[in-house]
């Protein structure tokens, strides 16, 4: 694992700290600038853009808050749990958690090559759970935290061509239920949000003319609308809400 930046502006006092996966790009950098802009500090971790990364990373010390940048693969579980013990070591005991790492590798499931399901399980559902188990008994043990997983409305209603993908993504539903259960008499609470199509690169490569039509509202969402759910799930707004899959997604999956 190689560390390409440590915690950096050190301008603020010691707030409430978020870590979020998948920070450098899409929906998990929107969430990370968004939670910083709520008062968080933020510690986010990525792949392979580290540039861009470093890029979220600004973002966030220009809101006023300490951040922590890093490549983790979270699919590697030791890798996370180090990445965890980092983060609280370095910034404090993790109150908030979003898990928005996750890849697509599309192909109709008789095509489908057993590398393109095991990477896109290993990195969304593996990965997902990774980071929750890591984090867990931290949380319990201080009686308070919340975590938002990233699902999907193919997770909710399965997608053609996407076998793998729709199958890691209902598997992090019924994992973030499954925390919520457990979990909240420990004073922890896990959401699931699934969205449907938000203008990300992940899906650049699909033709918006193709499926507008399928949007009741006509248009793909923004990272930004999806960071405004996250934001709540985690408020204290938020407390009496747990074990739930907020979909948002335009209507798609009407
Ligand atoms: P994106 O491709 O723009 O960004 C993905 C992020 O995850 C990047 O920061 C990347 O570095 C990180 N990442 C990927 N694999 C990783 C790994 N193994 N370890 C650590 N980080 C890794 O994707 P996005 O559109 O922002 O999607 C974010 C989440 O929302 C994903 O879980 C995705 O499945 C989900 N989602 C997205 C959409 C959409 O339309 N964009 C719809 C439904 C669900």
């Amino acid at each position: 694992m190689s560390i390409d930046s440590s915690e950096a502006g050190a301008v603020a006092e010691a707030r409430p700290v978020a870590l979020v996966t998948g920070g450098s790009r899409g929906i998990g950098r929107a969430v990370a600038v968004r939670l910083a802009r709520d008062g968080f500090d933020v510690a986010l971790c990525y792949r392979s853009d580290a540039d861009a990364a470093e890029l979220v990373g600004k973002e966030v010390r220009d809101a006023g808050r300490r951040v922590l940048v890093r490549r983790v693969d979270v699919a590697d579980r030791d890798g996370v749990r180090g990445f965890v013990a980092d983060v609280e070591a370095g910034l404090g005991p993790v109150a908030a958690v979003v898990a928005s790492a996750g890849i697509t590798r599309d192909r109709p499931l008789a095509l489908m090559s057993d590398d393109e399901w095991d990477t896109v399980l290993r990195t969304n559902l593996d990965g997902t759970y990774n980071l929750l188990r890591a984090v867990a008994r931290s949380m319990a043990r201080r009686s308070a935290g919340a975590i938002v997983t990233l699902s999907s409305v193919a997770g909710v209603v399965g997608n053609v061509g996407q076998a793998n993908y729709s199958a890691s993504k209902a598997g992090i539903i019924a994992l973030t239920q499954v925390m919520a259960k457990e979990f909240a008499r420990f004073g922890v609470r896990a959401n699931a949000v699934a969205p449907g199509f938000i203008d990300t690169e992940m899906v650049a490569s699909v033709s918006k003319s193709a499926v507008l039509d399928r949007i009741p509202l006509g248009r793909f969402g923004t990272p930004e609308e999806v960071a405004g759910l996250v934001s709540y799930l985690l408020s204290p707004e938020a407390a009496y809400v747990t074990g739930q899959v907020f979909r948002i997604d335009g209507g798609v999956a009407l």
